[in-house]
C-alpha cells in the first residue's frame, strides 16, 4: 500500500508511521527524518536545510522532491510506504503524481490527523525521544515510568528536536496553514481523503487508523 499521513505537526502522524512500520512492515519515509540526517552528516543538502528547519520554514520544493524521488526508486519501496511529512506543498504533490505514474503505480489513499492546535504547543514542546530505541516520550502527556529510563529499552540518554520550540512550533504550524491545508481539497478530489480523530489517544487513534487501513485494503 501506498499511503500519505497529512497533519499539523504533533498531530501523531510520526508515532502512527513508526508503529505501522514495525507492527506490519510497511516502510516510514519521513523528509523531515531524511533531512536530520542529512543535517547530522554535515552533508551539502543537510548544510543548506538547516537554518531553515531551525526556523520553521519549509525547505525547497526542489531538494525535497529529489530526496523522496531517489528514495521511493529503491526495492525496498516497491511494496508500499507511508510518506510521513510529504509532500507539503502542491508542486510536491504534482511531483509525487509523475514519479508514480512513471513506475506504473498510484496512491492507495491519504489521511488526514485531525487535531485541534490549542492542544499542539503544549505536545511538541513537551516531546523527546531515546537516543537508543527512537521511543517518543512526552514531559506532559507520556512521561517514562520510571523518570529518565526508557520503557523500553533501559537507555538513559534522550533527545529533544532543535525545532521543538514554542516560537519556531508557531512558524510551523503557519507554514501547514499556509502551504500543507491546500493538499486537502487536491487529495479529496482525487477521492483518496481518508481522517483520523488525531485528539484520542494513541491507542485509539491506531484503532482507527488500523481500521481505516482494512478498509484500504480491501478496495486496493
Ligand atoms: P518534520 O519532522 O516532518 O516536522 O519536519 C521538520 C522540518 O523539516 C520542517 O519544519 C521543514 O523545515 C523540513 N521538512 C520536512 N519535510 C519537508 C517537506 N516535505 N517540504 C519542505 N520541508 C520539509
Amino acid at each position: 500500500m501506498k499511503l500519505i499521513f497529512i497533519g499539523p505537526p504533533g498531530s501523531g502522524k510520526g508515532t502512527q508511521a513508526v508503529r505501522l512500520e514495525r507492527e506490519a512492515g510497511i516502510i516510514q519515509l519521513s523528509t523531515g527524518d531524511m533531512l536530520r540526517a542529512a543535517v547530522a552528516s554535515g552533508s551539502a543538502i543537510g548544510q543548506q536545510a538547516k537554518s531553515i528547519m531551525e526556523a520553521g520554514e519549509l525547505v525547497s520544493d526542489a531538494i525535497i522532491v529529489q530526496m523522496i524521488q531517489d528514495r521511493i526508486a529503491q526495492p525496498d519501496c516497491k511494496k508500499g510506504f507511508i510518506l510521513d511529512g510529504f509532500p507539503r506543498t502542491i508542486a510536491q504533490a504534482e511531483a509525487l503524481d509523475v514519479m508514480l505514474t512513471d513506475q506504473d503505480s498510484h496512491l492507495d489513499g491519504v489521511i488526514e490527523f485531525q487535531v485541534d492546535e490549542t492542544i499542539l504547543v503544549k505536545r511538541i514542546a513537551g516531546r523527546f525521544t531515546c537516543k537508543q530505541c527512537g521511543e517518543g516520550y512526552n514531559d506532559f502527556l507520556k512521561p517514562p515510568a520510571v523518570d529518565g529510563v526508557c520503557d523500553i529499552c533501559g537507555s538513559t540518554e534522550f533527545k529533544r528536536r532543535a525545532d521543538d520550540n514554542t516560537e519556531t512550533v508557531k512558524t510551523r504550524l503557519d507554514a501547514y496553514r499556509a502551504q500543507t491545508e491546500p493538499l486537502l481539497p487536491y487529495y479529496r478530489e482525487k477521492g483518496l481523503m481518508m481522517s483520523v480523530d488525531a485528539m484520542n489517544s494513541i491507542e485509539l487513534v491506531s484503532k482507527e487508523l488500523d481500521s481505516l487501513l482494512l478498509q484500504c485494503q480491501a478496495s486496493a
